[in-house]
């Protein structure tokens, strides 16, 4: 038995997880202190579609930053507590130019 958390996705209090795959020691403890068993099972089947669906490659160094980024938006960690899930921010900066340097029109 490994206790009771307060599930940061369907926000009951539940069983807390007891073994996975975490990639990351923070990872873990965030996990294991916030997310609920079934959430956990469900994310264990969402993670091969993601894996398949964005046909990431773990020899990749940035796949598992792919991957833990459908993880965290999967269980909501980085919404405000209560808040609506739909408030993370874009990876961006509003005011970045994406231009394309090798788009020279000076004729
Ligand atoms: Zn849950």
């Amino acid at each position: 038995m490994s206790g009771t958390v307060t599930c940061s996705r369907c926000r009951r209090t539940a069983a807390a997880i007891e073994r996975g795959i975490f990639y990351t020691p923070e990872l873990e403890a965030e996990l294991r202190a916030g997310v609920c068993v079934d959430c956990w099972n469900e994310w264990q089947r969402a993670e091969v579609m993601v894996i398949n669906e964005l046909k990431l490659n773990f020899m990749d160094p940035g796949a598992l930053t792919v991957l833990t980024g459908q993880m965290r938006e999967f269980f909501a960690l980085d919404s405000p507590a209560g808040g609506p899930a739909a408030a993370a921010p874009s990876a961006l900066p509003p005011d970045v130019n994406l231009k394309n340097p090798a788009t020279d029109e000076s004729e």
